[in-house]
């Protein structure tokens, strides 16, 4: 039996955690845990007014946790993220789905995880500490408290990059998800689903370092495995991963950012 105590607020919510709890945002995973007997919580916490929708901050824009799939494809201000949450599971799960759920969604989930941490998003937690996506993928599992919101910079026109390989369209997960940000000297890409969480391609990033170039998506590509760990699962073997990672990076940077 899992008891279900909900709090006006994110920030009363991470007050009430405790042994034994779990968050619950969209429920997407969290009920099929429910549903499957998990016995690793028996209460559910919930905020009946998460932080839900779009706003602007030091950063630029900011996130609300609460904020679904859905909610991002009906703001135009977003229309760079559009690929991504678009491509989120079928109508019914983007209605659900959070950005804050999707923070610790594991393999193979966590699309706009990798695009967030390609974007270079600060993760804002309940107490009003912020972590880079970075630091806090590598970190999620011992993560305590909740997530607020996420702040980010809108990229330049153009400057996103994103593509996700499925083998079901169009709602299949992804064998790999794949983001980068063109911009200066200092690119960033991303792999999901090559690693335990996603993960920058530094290797990759040095190669692209003086723009996006044949030469330099050529050297990029030959390079953009070091240091990723994938994993044989159902879907994929670690092998096939590898293989296929250059290629879609290839035809990633080629065909052009989202704007
Ligand atoms: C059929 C199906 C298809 C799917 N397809 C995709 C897909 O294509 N791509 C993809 O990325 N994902 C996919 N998912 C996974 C999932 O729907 C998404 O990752 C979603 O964004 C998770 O968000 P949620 O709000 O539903 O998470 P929940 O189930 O509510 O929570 C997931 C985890 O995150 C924690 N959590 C949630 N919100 C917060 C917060 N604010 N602070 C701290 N912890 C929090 C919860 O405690 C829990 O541990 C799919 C799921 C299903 C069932």
């Amino acid at each position: 039996m899992v008891a279900v105590e909900t709090y006006q607020t994110v920030a009363e919510a991470a007050a009430g955690l405790g042994e034994g709890a779990r968050y619950l945002g969209g429920g997407t995973i969290v009920m099929r845990q429910v549903n499957y007997g998990d016995q690793g919580f028996h209460r559910i916490v919930r905020a009946a007014r998460p932080e839900r929708g779009i706003g602007n901050d030091v950063q630029g824009l900011r996130i609300g946790a609460g904020t679904t799939m859905a909610d991002i494809l009906a703001h135009a201000e977003l229309s760079f993220l559009h690929p991504v949450a678009g491509q989120i599971g079928g109508p019914a799960i983007r209605n659900m789905a959070t950005v804050g759920g999707n923070l610790f969604a594991e393999n193979p989930y966590g699309d706009m995880a990798a695009a967030l941490l390609a974007l270079d998003a600060q993760v804002i937690m309940a107490g009003g500490q912020t972590h880079p996506m970075e630091r806090f993928l590598a970190d999620r599992k011992h993560m305590r408290g909740l997530v607020e919101a996420v702040s980010l910079q809108r990229p330049q026109p153009g400057a996103f990059y994103y593509r996700k390989v499925s083998r079901v369209k169009p709602k299949g997960v992804a064998v790999i998800t794949l983001a980068a940000l063109i911009r200066g000297g200092e690119p960033r890409v991303v792999f999901g689903n090559m690693a335990a969480a996603p993960m920058r391609a530094h290797a990759a990033e040095r190669a692209l370092g003086g723009g996006v170039s044949e030469a330099s998506i050529a050297a990029a590509c030959a390079v953009c495995t070091e240091g990723l760990s994938p994993t044989d699962d159902a879907l994929a073997s670690a092998w096939y991963r590898a293989e296929v990672a250059p290629v879609h990076l290839r035809r990633m940077l080629e065909s052009g950012g989202h704007s």
